[in-house]
């Protein structure tokens, strides 16, 4: 539900003051077990790259051998704050913010096609699962359960994922699509036994 509730959310979007930019790293491997409330808290920030090859449910979706696999990078970014309550009390927040360019098939050429992805999620911390309810579904933040140490790399890839497009094509195909005549041929081929069917139910007797 997580990337459902994220992209519902657009309208009445909350300012959120940022508290603290320390950087903990300038660039780091995600951590794959991170107390976010904690790192909320400490206002603290993480920043790295990594190579798709060690993404294997994002590389799965991808147009690219092995060997680019390795080559490919994305970055990440990961900023914790907290955000002072109205009535008393304060929000844990992280904000997580992926970018890459990443090679998809064209789903009208069949060809490698790049994708820009640049995308971020405003995680709330929450100990439970809210109910997903009428308010929870307008909020720009994602309620995120945070009882349990986090996997980073897990998070970074859902995101990813979450933010390929369903159907990537090229603005424009390098390439002519394939034998579009002989595909033409074809169709007519296909058509003509319905259309000699239908001229003879057509012909009066
Ligand atoms: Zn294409």
């Amino acid at each position: 539900m997580r990337g459902i509730m994220h992209r519902r959310g657009c309208a009445g979007a909350t300012l959120v003051r940022m508290q603290a930019t320390v950087s903990d790293s300038l660039s780091a491997q995600p951590p794959r077990r991170l107390n976010l409330r904690e790192f909320a808290q400490r206002g603290a920030a993480l920043q790295g790259s990594v190579a798709v090859s060690d993404l294997p449910r994002l590389a799965a979706s991808l147009h690219a051998d092995a060997a680019q696999l390795r080559q490919l990078q994305v970055h990440w970014s990961l900023q914790g704050m907290l955000r002072p309550q109205p009535g008393g009390g304060e929000h844990a927040l992280v904000r997580l913010h992926v970018r890459g360019a990443l090679p998809m098939t064209c789903q009208r050429c069949l060809q490698a096609a790049q994708q820009d992805i640049d995308d971020e999620a405003m995680l709330r911390l929450v100990d439970d699962e809210p109910e997903i309810d009428a308010e929870e579904l307008e909020s720009v933040e994602e309620a995120f359960c945070a009882r349990h140490p986090v996997d980073v790399l897990e998070l970074i890839e859902d995101q990813l994922i979450l933010a390929l497009p369903l159907v990537p094509m090229h603005a424009a195909c390098p390439q002519p699509l394939a034998r579009p005549h002989e595909a033409a041929q074809d169709a007519a081929a296909a058509a003509s036994p319905f259309a000699v069917l239908a001229a003879l139910r057509g012909k009066p007797d």
